[in-house]
């Protein structure tokens, strides 16, 4: 009897609707008591939805990985609810650390550090190190101050996906897969968030977020860069979830990089070249001036140049597309070059035209 009801929670999902100024104690309480249970659960925070797993129990991570389909080397961020716990979990805690953590905790910045051993092996994928993230989501951190253990939480999309801004996505990916949704809305930030390697001195930035590296530079002085390394071939990439292909949307993307001229002028190309071949065609625009001619069949997004507003609509607008059957994306590049969303549009892209500014389309 036991067996048949845990059977039946596993293939329905739940969705509840939780108020993410003023979160209802009771639904905070049932998920958590799902997570010391040893269950997996959804929840918001401020940058995408999280699949969240009691940190400290390896059955419940596991459970997380076949959730996602998620490689075992990947390692997961533990969610803590103060910021001393980082004390709890992490050894030999640097004054750059310190420092960082005072300036954008709670918030979407990521430390990864020397790990204690309390932590299983599952959520760092066996290494020595940890990475950890205060967020800045009322429900959040309810949740994981109530349920009293670290969440171990990577972002609650099939893995590769683009990442989950709305509990509507996650549904898309999880639902029979989990038990429980708690939906607070729309996700702020809408990228993951930034990472910082702060277990070396100087710390590394191992991936691009909301908060920049300027911003960090401003607060402990010059960091490495390891994100553009971390696309290389020949490099053994620090972070292990870095070496795969994320983000992605099942439609084909094709990023084109250069001045808005070549873009715009690269595109049309483009596009001609793959309606010919009877491609269901979404083009995804950044620059408010651009128009393009459209026939009936074909999609545009213009997300325009404000990063907050881009941010916050880019995963959003890839599964948009793919929810329309879309089989290519055109992909302007965003303004700024080395922000975040170009860094997720390059993982996400099938391929990357560089267009040639003086001699027109490379094509
Ligand atoms: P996600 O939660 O899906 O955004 O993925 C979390 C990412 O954090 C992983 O893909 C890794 O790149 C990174 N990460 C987690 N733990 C570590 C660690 N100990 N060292 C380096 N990177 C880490
Ligand atoms: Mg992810």
């Amino acid at each position: 009897m036991g067996n048949q009801k845990r059977h039946e929670i596993d293939r329905n999902t739940q969705v509840i609707r939780v108020n993410k100024m003023n979160p209802e104690r009771t639904h905070i309480e049932s998920a958590a008591q799902l997570l010391r249970k040893g269950g997996v659960i959804a929840f918001p925070t401020e940058t995408v939805y999280g699949l969240g797993a009691n940190g400290l129990h390896e059955p419940a991570i596991k459970k997380i990985y076949l959730a996602k389909k998620r490689p075992h080397d990947n390692p997961l961020i533990l969610h803590i609810g103060y910021k001393k716990d980082i004390e709890l979990y992490a050894r030999d805690v640097s004054a750059a650390t310190k420092k960082l953590i005072r300036a954008f905790w709670p918030g979407p910045l990521t430390v990864v550090v020397k790990k204690r051993k309390k932590i299983p092996d599952a959520v760092t994928g066996g290494l020595d190190t940890v990475a950890l993230r205060m967020p800045d989501n009322i429900i959040a951190l309810a949740l994981i101050r109530t349920s009293g253990v670290p969440i171990a939480a990577p972002s609650a999309n099939v893995s590769g996906k683009p990442s989950p801004t709305t509990a509507a996505h996650v549904y898309n990916d999880m639902y029979g897969k989990i038990e429980l949704i708690l939906d607070g809305g729309r996700a702020d930030v809408g990228l993951e968030s930034t990472i910082v390697d702060c277990s070396v001195d100087p710390p590394v930035l191992l991936r691009p977020g909301k908060i920049t590296r300027r911003q960090i530079e401003q607060v402990i002085g010059v960091i490495e860069n390891d994100v553009m390394k971390n696309g290389s071939l020949f490099h053994k990439p620090k972070s292990p979830g870095l070496k795969y292909r994320h983000y992605a949307p099942d439609a084909r993307l094709i990023l084109v990089e250069s001045e808005p001229p070549a873009i715009k002028s690269t595109i049309n190309a483009l596009l001609r070249q793959y309606r010919t071949q009877k491609k269901r065609i979404g083009i995804l625009a950044f620059f408010p001036g651009h128009k393009y001619h459209l026939r009936k069949n074909e999609l545009l997004v213009n997300l325009g140049m404000s990063t907050y507003r881009a941010s916050r609509k880019l995963f959003e607008t890839l599964r948009y597309f793919d929810a329309q059957k879309v089989d290519i994306i055109l992909a302007e590049s965003f303004p700024l070059s080395d922000h975040a969303i170009m860094n997720r549009l390059r993982k996400a892209a099938s391929e990357i035209i560089i267009a040639n500014n003086k001699d027109g389309p490379l094509l």
